[in-house]
């Protein structure tokens, strides 16, 4: 089947508070969240030269890595299964069988379950080898498709926009390809906040700094070092968001964004009268259980 990869028009919301518009300050969320009832998001973006360049390269398989509720193994699984190539995903951990993890079997991803141990390793030339033996017809994606294919995704995500004129950009960050993608077409006066629940990584600064020169920052949030921590804050931010904005945001990328995003105006990071774009990165399918 031919990929039809063929966005429809992705809105933007208009975030409504007192506090930005006594400063003037316009935040406008861009619903990344709305563009595909599976593959959401970001990952639709990370996703869409992998899958040309597994078809040029004549392999009908596609293999990943995540955890049991990886939304790149899920939009994964959903690719594959629409464009007809078998899927495999290797995931961290003990078995489980979550509703993440039961979608991905349902459209056909066949799952091996590896110990945190052996994870561990999975950015070393020896375990992707290891894959690549073991499964010669897989095109194999690292953990959160994070390769140039899926950074060159990214990068088209703010063509989307109907004008471009914001100060800044926010995003949450994991793997960093959507920011390292973002920061690609961003205007040279642009500044790129990335909101992380990691602690500071500095291969992750050094892979940002070599992608333009838009200025980013690292701006963490509530996580306490652990990632995919949902903290007591957490939970009483997303719904009082949704009583105000009517705009679900998942737990572990988006709600922590904004709340970080948040903080920051109120601690007066930005100037008044800023435009501010937050990208909605999606994932509402990882906050099931
Ligand atoms: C995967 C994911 C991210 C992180 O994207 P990276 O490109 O890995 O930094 C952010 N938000 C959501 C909802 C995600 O699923």
């Amino acid at each position: 089947m031919a990929i039809d990869f063929i966005l429809p028009p992705i809105s933007l919301s208009s975030i409504d508070e007192s506090f930005l518009s006594e400063r003037k300050i316009q935040l406008d969320l861009l619903r990344l969240d709305q563009i595909h009832p599976q593959i959401s998001g970001n990952k639709w973006f990370k996703l869409k030269y992998n899958l040309e360049s597994a078809k040029k390269n004549g392999k009908d398989t596609l293999l990943s890595f995540g955890g049991a509720y990886s939304n790149h193994l899920h939009a994964l699984a959903f690719a594959g299964f629409r464009y007809g190539m078998n899927t495999i995903g290797i995931v961290r951990g003990d078995e489980v069988r979550n509703s993440t993890l039961k979608d991905c079997m349902q459209w056909g991803m066949k799952l091996h379950f590896i110990s945190r141990e052996e994870y561990r390793s999975r950015y070393e030339e020896k375990f992707l080898k290891n894959y690549a033996d073991l499964f010669p017809h897989a095109y194999i994606l690292p953990e959160g498709g994070k390769n140039e294919e899926g950074i060159r995704g990214c990068a088209e995500i703010l063509d989307h926009l109907p004008t471009n004129h914001y100060d800044v950009v926010a995003l949450s960050i994991g793997s960093g390809a959507t920011a390292r993608g973002v920061l690609r077409s961003m205007k040279d006066d642009q500044k790129l906040f990335c909101y992380s629940s990691f602690r500071t990584n500095h291969e992750l600064i050094e892979e940002l700094g070599k992608e333009n020169h838009s200025s980013f920052e690292i701006r963490s949030v509530f996580c306490y070092g652990v990632f995919g921590k949902i903290t007591k804050e957490v939970i009483p931010f997303k719904e009082s968001f949704f009583a105000a904005q009517n705009i679900a945001l998942d737990s572990i990328y988006n709600t922590k964004m904004m709340m970080g995003l948040y903080r920051d105006i109120r601690e007066g990071m930005l100037k008044d009268g800023s435009r501010v774009l937050a990208i909605h990165t999606g994932g509402l399918q990882g906050d099931r259980v």
